[in-house]
């Protein structure tokens, strides 16, 4: 054990104080959280009344809903006829809008920005911006610094006591890569399993450093037995098979080299490994050859204060020079391919699930390019529900956290994307949002 990791169990050790104190201190600062946040008190029901309803599941959506909200979570939901309003409710209608789970981003980053801003203020804002853009779970797969992934495991530890105004976080250590032993692997998984990450990221790119099967087979096996799945980052086919011949248990981003075979599909689909597809880090390697007209969406607009510095960056003419070099270009055929693969998987029946790689390279939009992923996965022929479902049920079951979220349902938690438009006619629907609510309760100042 080196330092640093049993500096990581310290830190560990005294979370539950540093949870205790950031209540006390939320209590005392009081006014801060009334003007940043609409609360319901505590015990009374809420009732959204008269929406169409999404309910993440993929079944036919109910014309008009009634959704009962108690202390965060669904209580009751159901077709208006078929659903008794509790007396005390505070009735909301809601009438013409459609009411989604909030998406969850199954493969996310968050990032640190170059400030002298304490890590946890920066990962905060991050979570609220894709909040605001009705991201209501971030999965990060992979931090950029052991500080991080301290701070990444408060953020996820505190979110069920706290009334929440940022996306839920759930998060792995560093992806690990070019690891070249079997017990530094299992060491590795023992220290962030230690620092309290929810799962595990590796790398393997299909460069001769990568870790061989026996190596990254013991990580796998490790983490199984600290009770962690393992995703992969991956580009080939025969680095999928091998992956999956070793136990992984996600597929983080699309398979690019060539078309799935049938020996890959049959595996992922008895071995039931969701599959997270990724387009618009494929996307974000080219795009920005010239000025891309997504620029001028009022939907990116929205929040361009957060996106400002990346935007000058990428529209920069060293910038656009590099997007336009033969390795960022080549590419656009991997893109085409994953999907390609992406249709041939979901028709299959794969478990797909909405991740966008969003916050790890300039460029790929934290927020926005969730729904560009969702428009992206229709484009490579998935029906608008098959998107939705990705980016909510589907996502969920991916991350084993369908029995809490992802999906309207009784006992799970309440948080909703409200759309002004129904995106089962038009997935580009999911831009035109009404309100966000985490835990039963709306965000103020969404833009
Ligand atoms: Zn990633």
């Amino acid at each position: 054990m080196n330092i640093f990791s049993s500096l990581l169990g310290m830190i560990r050790v005294s979370r539950s104080l540093t949870t205790t104190l950031a209540s006390i201190l939320l209590v005392t600062a009081g006014a801060f959280s009334q003007t940043s946040y609409a609360q319901t008190p505590s015990g009374t029901a809420t009732v959204l009344i008269g929406a169409r309803l999404f309910d993440g599941t993929g079944n036919t959506l109910i014309e008009q809903s009634t959704l009962v909200i108690r202390n965060g979570r669904i209580e009751t939901v159901g077709a208006m006829s078929d659903v008794t309003v509790p007396d005390d409710a505070i009735h909301i209608d809601l009438s013409g809008k459609t009411i989604l789970p909030g998406l969850i981003n199954a493969h996310g980053h968050l990032n640190e920005d170059r400030s002298e801003r304490p890590i946890r203020t920066k990962l905060a804002e991050q979570l609220r911006l894709y909040a605001d853009y009705g991201v209501t779970t971030v999965v990060v797969l992979g931090v950029f610094s052991d500080e991080e992934l301290v701070e990444a495991a408060n953020l996820n530890d505190e979110q069920e006591q706290i009334a929440l105004d940022r996306a839920r976080i759930y998060v792995a250590g560093d992806s690990l890569q070019n690891l070249g032993t079997a017990e530094e692997a299992r060491m590795r998984v023992n220290r962030y399993a230690d620092a309290g990450a929810n799962i595990v990221k590796i790398h393997i790119t299909g460069s001769p450093n990568d870790m061989t099967p026996e190596v990254y087979g013991a990580l796998i096996d490790q983490a199984h037995s600290r009770g962690l799945r393992v995703a992969s980052h991956l580009f080939y086919l025969d680095d999928a098979h091998g992956l999956l011949d070793a136990g992984v248990d996600v597929i983080a981003h699309s398979v690019r080299d060539q078309a799935v075979d049938d020996s890959l599909i049959a595996k992922i689909i008895q071995q039931n490994v969701p599959y997270i597809p990724t387009l618009t880090r494929d996307l974000a390697q080219f795009v920005y050859e010239s000025t891309p007209d997504f620029f001028e969406d009022p939907f990116f607009l929205r929040r361009v204060n957060a996106y400002r510095e990346d935007i000058d960056l990428v529209s920069g003419a060293d910038y656009q020079m590099q997007s336009r070099s033969p390795q960022r270009q080549a590419v656009k055929a991997a893109l085409e391919q994953g999907s390609q693969n992406l249709k041939t998987l979901s028709d299959a029946g794969v478990v797909i699930a909405m991740g966008s790689d969003s916050g790890t390279n300039q460029g790929q939009w934290q927020g926005y390019f969730e729904h560009t992923e969702l428009e992206m996965m229709v484009e490579a022929g998935m029906s608008t529900t098959q998107a939705l479902v990705a980016a909510t049920g589907g996502a969920a079951r991916a991350m084993r956290l369908d029995q809490h979220l992802g999906v309207l349902q009784p006992g799970r938690w309440a948080d909703l994307l409200i759309l002004d438009a129904n995106p089962i006619d038009d997935i580009r629907a999911t831009r035109q949002i009404h309100s966000v609510w985490i835990a039963g309760n709306q965000l103020d100042n969404v833009p």
